[in-house]
């Protein structure tokens, strides 16, 4: 996806035993050469979620490509340690919230600036055990929040800095991989108009319905088209709908319905093809399935009569 335009720009599907070793770095990887090689797009940043197929190949093929992560997934990652002190240190998961929304406030404000985000981030350390002025490396430093009511600071649950849930905080917040993956979080990039394609694709590949591969891939291009010619819509008001991560009930924007016009179009132009002889049969396509396996198993497909007789003869041996 275009993050400026939001515009699905190029897919890759990959099928298990297609290629050998890591999909998804395969996937990635020839899709990016594409894009730079045949279609002249020039990347100057790339985001992707954290897997380790992937940022090995970005650093070695594409080092002059800036490798982005998507703030969304460290997020989730953090919660998910978050979730281990839960029962031994209920006082330090309290926080829990306050320390994603902080996470996202540091990306958005930090400029591009990965040691500023950082730096804002572990902030957080400092807030929760009720200081909000310091000094570092000779710098006074400030939260940015308003000053706290005598109200708020009496009420809030402040954690001890000599306590054993202080300590099992830090060891999350300043865990290296996470410190070291946030740097790549610095152009506050993240992929919601991605999840909004996900969700036209699940239109049409139902996750219950089993599809084969040339139907997977024009599936995959009728959702691009459905999403590339619904974007930019308008708001037209707001809506209540429930919230199943936040449980509860929040206000969302309300948009345009959504235009189905391209579905007649296509029609149109494969009507128009036909009466012309021009040939629309799938045949035609050149998509590159030819290494798709027809099924994911790792064995040859025995004959059915062949598969009976064994069948057959097993039971026969048990009597
Ligand atoms: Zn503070």
């Amino acid at each position: 996806m275009d993050v400026q335009t939001g515009k699905i720009i190029g897919f890759k599907l990959v099928k298990k035993l297609m290629v050998q070793g890591d999909l998804e770095r395969y996937a990635c990887g020839s899709l990016l050469n594409e894009l730079v090689n045949e279609e002249n797009c020039k990347i100057d940043i790339f985001l992707t979620d954290r897997h380790k197929g992937i940022r090995c190949d970005m650093r070695i093929n594409h080092s002059n490509i800036e490798h982005e992560f998507d703030i969304w997934h460290i997020s989730k990652s953090l919660m998910k340690r978050m979730k281990t002190l839960d029962k031994k240190y209920p006082d330090a998961f309290l926080w829990k919230t306050s320390i994603s929304n902080h996470l996202w406030w540091s990306a958005q404000t930090c400029h591009g600036d990965g040691d500023l985000l950082v730096k804002k981030f572990t902030s957080i350390l400092k807030h929760i055990s009720n200081i909000h002025e310091w000094v570092e490396d000779g710098e006074l430093i400030k939260c940015e929040h308003a000053p706290l009511s005598n109200d708020e600071q009496r009420n809030k649950l402040w954690i001890n800095q000599n306590s054993e849930s202080y300590f099992a905080l830090k060891k999350i917040i300043t865990a290296k991989d996470c410190i070291k993956d946030l740097a790549h979080a610095k152009h506050f990039i993240h992929t919601g108009r991605l999840e909004s394609y996900h969700n036209v694709r699940l239109k049409y590949m139902p996750k219950r319905i089993h599809l084969k591969y040339n139907g997977m891939y024009i599936r995959s291009i009728l959702a691009i088209i459905d999403h590339n010619s619904n974007l930019n819509k308008n708001p037209i008001g707001e809506k209540v709908v429930y919230s199943k991560s936040l449980r509860k009930y929040t206000i969302k924007t309300r948009f345009e319905p959504t235009k189905s016009e391209w579905r007649r179009v296509l029609l149109e132009n494969i009507q128009t093809a036909i009466r012309n002889g021009v040939p629309v049969v799938c045949e035609q396509f050149t998509y590159s399935n030819k290494n798709a396996p027809k099924n994911i198993a790792p064995v040859t497909k025995p004959d059915l009569d062949d598969l009976k007789a064994k069948r057959f003869s097993r039971f026969s041996s048990n009597k």
